[in-house]
């Protein structure tokens, strides 16, 4: 590898031996790569973007104990200044919309910009939660053929769309299964979670106020079905209220024991949940419900190609089935006999006798702009189209793991084809090379690194999601670049441990950030 060499860039940069240095800058920018102060640093003291007249000294009467004795700690900014300085903040991030994501776990995919065309459509972007019902029937329509689709991919009688992202839709499920195990007069506090899982399963299981109990992984990945029966045998799965299980699961393969899984845990009267944020790869293909699931939330901002922004908005679907469908809580779409869809809060429930919904996610309905890009997603794919999106991730991710698994390690790799992601460890990398130096190099080759160190099952693990929507030229680039440095870990190229060299920022400490996060500037 010949990297260019930056020294004049960054003083506190190693030579990488290149032979031309690169000039300094007067400026610390970099051409198009410009550094950023915080916004406080940029003010002048005092400074300010607006003239206004000398206020008059005799104070407002009545209002003189709220005079500030001090000015308001703001920066000084005249207009363009604010928004440059947030207009060159956001060409730091990166993003779906510049380069591969390849997350496990997350299924960064490309936002198809269709569904962005119809969810501004004014009828679905303009309405209010407080509106009359009766102004709004094409939107409760829209939301009762998203639930529709919901219940018909998942073969499952029910769906509660107000969770607003997945771990909300754990919660939901958890509280459905609750509500159903006090139905029958029965007190189940544990909730059994899979050692691979997501760490969202224990966390909410945790918060809606269950005990977690683990249950162990066998050697190739998957659920340890003996150990999991042998937990609810002979009336020892008297306590268990349900288990919580990832399908496919979080180290890329599908849990092939799923109906003897479920066959078992209803036979000691408990619940599945299945975490759905993988759904991806068998949308179209596998219908949940076939496998025995009672409760499993989808994660539109994976599965049906919403965005993920910043953290929200979001939206967790939890489709139910005939066994929790009653206890989904409100507000929740219905239609009547004629096919007409309906908004059904507490004062409609004295007219529909088998609901007990447990309470409610959200004070709404849930995230309007969300729905709307999902169902304009599933139109535009078809049934048939989705099960080619499902297809296809599990073509990209298996195409990955082939053609790296000669340069990392694959742990399952011999287990036959893996999903929707490929996982691989740092076993091999060579002396004091971790899975952190790769992830560090692959900001330097321009991508966003893979998810580093989950699943907490393999050590060191690279878990890689490319979804469907990269190209084959686009994964190859990936697989080139990952190549590359598989390559200098194992020449031992020490520049890689001090990786990323090109960023504006280098290696943070993040322990640091996470346990004294400093929110308020201090001059
Ligand atoms: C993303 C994810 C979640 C959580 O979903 P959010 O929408 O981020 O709350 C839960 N489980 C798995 C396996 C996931 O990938």
């Amino acid at each position: 590898m010949n990297a260019p060499n930056t020294a004049g860039w960054r003083p506190e940069m190693t030579s990488n031996g290149a032979a031309t240095p690169l000039p300094a800058t007067a400026s610390g920018d970099r051409g198009l790569a410009l550094e950023e102060p915080l916004i406080f640093e940029l003010a002048a003291p005092g400074g300010t973007g607006v003239d206004l007249p000398e206020a008059s000294a005799a104070p407002v009467a009545g209002l003189s104990r709220h005079l500030r004795k001090t000015p308001p700690a703001l920066p000084g900014l005249s207009e363009p200044e604010v928004v440059r300085h947030y207009t060159r903040l956001s060409r730091q991030n990166y993003a779906i919309d510049l380069g591969p994501f390849p997350l496990g776990s997350c299924t960064m995919k490309h936002n198809p910009r269709l569904n962005e065309r119809v969810a501004r459509l004014p009828g679905f972007a303009d309405i209010h939660p407080m509106q009359p019902r009766a102004t709004v029937p094409g939107a409760i329509e829209a939301i009762a053929q998203l639930a529709d689709w919901l219940m018909v991919l998942t073969g499952m009688a029910g769906v509660a769309l107000s969770p607003k992202a997945g771990a909300h839709g754990e919660l939901c499920g958890l509280l459905a299964i609750r509500a159903a195990v006090e139905a029958r007069g029965e007190d189940r506090p544990v909730v059994l979670v899979p050692t691979s899982a997501h760490g969202t399963n224990p966390a909410t299981a945790a918060f809606a106020g269950f005990r977690v109990e683990a249950i162990p992984a066998t050697d190739d990945g998957r659920v340890d079905l003996a150990a999991l029966t042998a937990r609810l045998a002979d009336g020892a799965g008297g306590d268990v209220a349900g288990v919580m299980i990832t399908n496919p699961n979080t180290c890329g393969l599908f849990e092939r024991d799923m109906p003897a899984i479920s066959a078992a845990v209803h036979a000691a009267g408990g619940y599945v949940y299945c975490d759905g944020a993988n759904f991806n790869a068998i949308v179209g293909r596998v219908r949940p419900g076939d496998l025995g699931v009672d409760a499993m939330h989808i994660n539109l901002h994976k599965t049906f190609s919403t965005p993920h922004g910043g953290g929200g908005p979001g939206s967790g679907p939890v489709v139910l089935s005939d066994r929790l469908a009653a206890y989904a809580p409100l507000p929740f779409v219905r239609r009547d006999d004629d096919g007409v869809a309906h908004l059904v809060e507490e004062e409609d429930l004295s007219s529909l006798p088998g609901a007990a919904p447990f309470g409610r996610m959200a004070a709404f309905h849930g995230q309007m702009g969300m729905f709307v890009r999902a169902l304009a997603y599933m139109l535009s794919h078809g049934g048939d189209g989705l099960a080619q999106v499902a297809n296809d991730a599990v073509l990209n991710a298996n195409y990955v793991l082939r053609s790296l698994q000669d340069v990392l390690h694959a742990p399952f790799a011999d287990a036959g084809p893996c999903m929707h992601e490929a996982l691989f460890t740092d076993d091999e990398l060579g002396e004091g090379v971790t899975t952190l130096d790769i992830a560090k190099g692959l900001i330097d080759e321009g991508f966003h690194p893979m998810t580093v160190y989950f699943p907490l099952v393999v050590h060191g693990a690279m878990l890689i999601e490319p979804t469907e929507t990269e190209s084959r030229a686009g994964l190859d680039r990936f697989i080139s670049s990952m190549r590359s440095l598989a390559a200098r870990a194992k020449a031992g190229d020490p520049s890689l441990k001090t990786a990323p060299h090109y960023t504006p920022r280098r290696r943070v400490d993040e322990t640091l950030a996470a346990r004294k996060p400093r929110l308020v500037w201090q001059g």
